[in-house]
């Protein structure tokens, strides 16, 4: 069987080892991160996040989705809170047991990474560091800390210059028949694509807003401060505050601002800065924040980053995947869910090309690249929908508008919501669909409102 080396057991890389072990493949998988089991692993990323049908599809997939979301909390839709502390509940579809939930990022990475390891054919080394890859000869340089647990001992990881790995070496080469990269972002992998593939092609694209995460703690007895199965939005039109809430009774908050500006994260200097803005925007979130300036002092603030990239491989040496292929915006709440339907796509063509890696490369490529490409697209929409329009009356009396039709007209309407984040329908797919409809609705309502004048003229008239 060939031998995968895969680089970074993130969400994505530890759910592909997972799959490709399953399917008899050797698999060495590389974290420059320790273990998140002696609980090392968030670093400033988002200590929850949201997973729906796509996610736990895959998980589902390696039969371990109900051990993954045991302790996973449903978010049954949005609770939007007004700047008088009013709150509008909307629910994200007709049927209530469409849901999304929030799961810990930490659980879910240690989760992953033990199903993975639960097959003998996959080994896993923490600390090491991929600093490039050679495409032709599908070799990544790994930067490591011996002595580290998890540092490879085995016969296939040698030096650059062949001799085997010890306690003195910091530069490893590792060596397989491709290499995947799962390394993120800011992806080592992609980045070696980037420079040896004449013609790759490449964008990024930041906001110019960042994110920073604060927390409400549990209140008494462990209990959470607001409602607990939804997902809470504080929409400001040209930024929000969003929260998760975590099992143990608190919430995950994220607040999206400009990075720059009269109004801004740079603006904000003093305690009495950050208390003013929290009192004049999100006063009723304040008697629950005890630790607001700490948080939002400590905190680091990211930056929220598009890449779209093509191609995803190079022959049948290296593939990227997941973030390191198509990083989005996370105003979906699908970065995740993406990357591990990547995953089972992947899995899909190597089962369908098992002789052929390369056409199993660029089979999932082409699968992939227009949906994540829609998937880019959807996620910046939903930027404006969520910080803007949730607060209005009149998105609320669209979403009613929404389920109407769609438990009028089952399989026939369906939102674009319900699209994305309730079904596997293609992102792409999804959002030339609800064009469609949307077309139909708003020619059907002005041809009503069109025989409604009419008749109350030939009324009046007559
Ligand atoms: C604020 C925020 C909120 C989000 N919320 C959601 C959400 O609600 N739902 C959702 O579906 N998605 C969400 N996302 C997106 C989601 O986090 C990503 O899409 C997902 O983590 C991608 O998984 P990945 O494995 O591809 O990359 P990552 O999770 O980034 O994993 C990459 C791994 O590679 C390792 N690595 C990096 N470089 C190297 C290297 N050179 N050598 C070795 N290892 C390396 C890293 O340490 C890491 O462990 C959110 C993102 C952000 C920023």
């Amino acid at each position: 069987m060939a031998k995968f080396v895969l680089i970074g057991s993130g969400l994505a890389g530890g759910l592909l080892a997972a799959y490709l072990g399953r399917r008899g493949y050797d698999v060495d998988l590389y974290e420059r991160r320790a273990d998140p089991r002696e609980g090392n692993i968030v670093g400033g990323r988002s200590i929850n996040l949201a997973i729906s049908n796509r996610g736990i599809h895959a998980l589902e997939q390696l039969g371990m989705a109900d051990e993954a979301l045991h302790h996973a909390i449903p978010m049954r839709g949005r609770m939007i809170h007004d700047k008088s502390g009013a709150l509008h509940f909307s629910p994200y579809d007709v049927d209530p047991k469409n849901c999304i939930n929030s799961i810990g990022r930490s659980a879910l990475n240690t989760a992953v990474i033990k199903a993975a390891q639960r097959y003998p054919n996959v080994r896993v080394y923490f600390n090491h560091k991929c600093t490039d890859v050679d495409l032709d000869s599908a070799t990544a340089h790994l930067e490591t800390s011996f002595g580290a647990a998890g540092s490879p001992q085995d016969e296939s990881v040698r030096m650059a210059d062949g001799s085997p790995a010890n306690s003195e070496n910091r530069i490893i080469s590792a060596h397989g028949d491709a290499v995947i990269g799962v390394d993120g972002a800011f992806s080592a992998v992609r980045q070696s694509m980037q420079m040896q593939i004449s013609g790759f092609e490449y964008d990024e694209s930041y906001l110019a807003h960042g994110y920073k995460e604060l927390t409400i703690p549990p209140g008494s007895g462990g209990s959470w401060q607001m409602e607990k199965h939804a997902l809470h939005i504080w929409p400001r039109k040209s930024f929000m505050m969003i929260a998760l809430p975590n099992p143990d009774g608190s919430f995950t908050c994220t607040l999206f601002w400009e990075f720059e500006g009269p109004r801004s994260f740079a603006a904000t200097k003093t305690d009495q800065d950050i208390l003013q803005f929290f009192h004049d925007e999100f006063p009723d979130a304040i008697p629950l924040m005890p630790t607001l300036l700490e948080d939002f002092r400590q905190n680091p603030t990211g930056s929220l980053v598009t890449i779209r990239c093509a191609p995803w491989h190079y022959r049948e040496k290296v593939c990227i995947l997941g973030d390191a292929a198509h990083a989005v915006v996370p105003f979906y709440g699908q970065g995740m869910n993406a990357a591990f339907e990547d995953c089972v796509v992947l899995d899909e063509c190597l089962e369908r090309f098992p002789d052929n890696r390369e056409r199993a490369f660029s089979e999932y490529f082409s699968r992939r690249k227009p949906n994540t490409d829609a998937l880019a697209d959807l996620a910046i929409s939903n930027f404006i929908e969520m910080r803007d329009k949730t607060a209005s009356k009149m998105f609320r009396a669209k979403k009613k508008l929404d389920h109407l039709l769609e438990a009028a007209l089952p399989g026939i309407y369906l939102p674009l919501y319900t699209m994305v984040t309730f079904t596997r329908i293609p992102y792409a797919q999804a959002a030339r669909r609800a064009q469609r409809q949307d077309r139909v609705l708003y020619l059907t309502l002005i041809a009503a409102g069109i025989i409604i004048v009419s008749l109350l003229v030939h009324l009046i008239t007559r």
